[in-house]
C-alpha cells in the first residue's frame, strides 16, 4: 500500500477548518478528521457526569470509563459517538465548545485522544483538522496549513451559523464567547494554539468560502505533484 498522505490544519475557532477541511477530503478522495468533535463528544462526557470543565481531578477519574468512537458515513461524513449514542449534533453548542476548551488543556485527556488521532492517519490519508496537528499530533504531516481569520470575521461566521440552527445569542455574546476560547487555547500550557514553523498561513477574512477551498486544494495539489486536483 502506498504511505497515506497526511494534511495537517490548525487554527482558531471560526477560521473555516471544518468546512474547508471537508471539501478538500471530499476533493482528494481522503478521509476528514475532526479532532474539535473528539474533544467536545468528551466535553459533553464531563458535563454529563456533573463535573465542572476545569476540574482535572474529577475529569482524570472520569477518562478512564469514557469510550468516545468515530466512524464514517457514506459521503465521508464524521459521525461522534459516546458509547452506543451518536451525538454528533449534542456537541455543537456553545457550552459544550467551552467544556470541550476546558478539558482540552489537560495533558492528561490530550495523551488519551493522541493515539486515536495518530492511527487514523497511519490507516488512511487525511485531512485533519484541529490546534495542534501540526505541531504535536501529526509533526510529519505532508503540508500544514495554519488557517486563520479576524476575531470578527470568525465571530460574524459563527453568529450567523448558530442562527441558522435556531440560537438567540447576540453577535456581542458570540465575538465575547470567541475571544475567551482564543485565550484559553493559547495560552493553555499542554498543547498551545500556535502555528507549526512550517505551516503555509491562508487567512480567509477577505475570502469566499470558495476561495478558500481552493486556496487550500491548490497547495494539496502542489505538495502531491500537481496531479491531485480536479
Ligand atoms: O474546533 P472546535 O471548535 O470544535 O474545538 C473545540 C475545542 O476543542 C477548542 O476550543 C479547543 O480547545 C479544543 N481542541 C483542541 N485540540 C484540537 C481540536 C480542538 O484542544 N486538536
Amino acid at each position: 500500500m502506498e504511505k497515506p498522505f497526511s494534511v495537517a490544519i490548525d487554527g482558531p475557532s471560526g477560521a473555516g477548518k471544518s468546512t474547508i477541511a471537508r471539501a478538500a477530503a471530499r476533493r482528494f478522495g481522503f478521509i476528514y478528521v475532526d479532532t474539535g468533535a473528539i474533544y467536545r463528544t468528551l466535553g459533553l462526557a464531563v458535563r454529563r457526569a456533573g463535573l465542572g470543565e476545569h476540574d482535572e481531578r474529577g475529569v482524570s477519574e472520569l477518562l478512564p470509563s469514557v469510550r468516545i468512537s468515530l466512524r464514517y458515513d457514506g459521503e465521508g461524513g464524521q459521525r461522534m459517538y459516546l458509547g452506543d449514542e451518536d451525538v454528533s449534533g449534542s456537541i455543537r453548542t456553545q457550552e459544550i465548545a467551552m467544556y470541550a476548551s476546558g478539558v482540552s488543556a489537560m495533558p492528561a485527556v490530550r495523551a488519551k485522544l493522541l493515539e486515536m488521532q495518530r492511527s487514523l492517519a497511519r490507516e488512511h490519508s487525511v485531512v485533519m483538522d484541529g490546534r495542534d496537528i501540526a505541531t504535536v499530533v501529526l509533526p510529519d504531516a505532508d503540508l500544514k496549513v495554519f488557517l486563520t481569520a479576524s476575531p470578527e470575521k470568525r465571530a460574524e461566521r459563527r453568529y450567523a451559523e448558530l442562527r441558522g440552527r435556531g440560537s438567540e445569542e447576540s453577535y456581542e455574546q458570540v465575538l465575547r464567547e470567541t475571544l475567551r476560547r482564543d485565550g484559553q487555547d493559547e495560552s493553555r500550557a499542554a498543547a498551545p494554539l500556535r502555528r507549526a514553523e512550517d505551516a503555509v498561513v491562508v487567512d480567509t477574512s477577505e475570502l469566499t468560502l470558495e476561495e478558500s477551498i481552493e486556496a487550500v486544494c491548490s497547495l494539496i495539489a502542489g505538495r502531491l505533484g500537481g496531479d491531485g486536483g480536479e
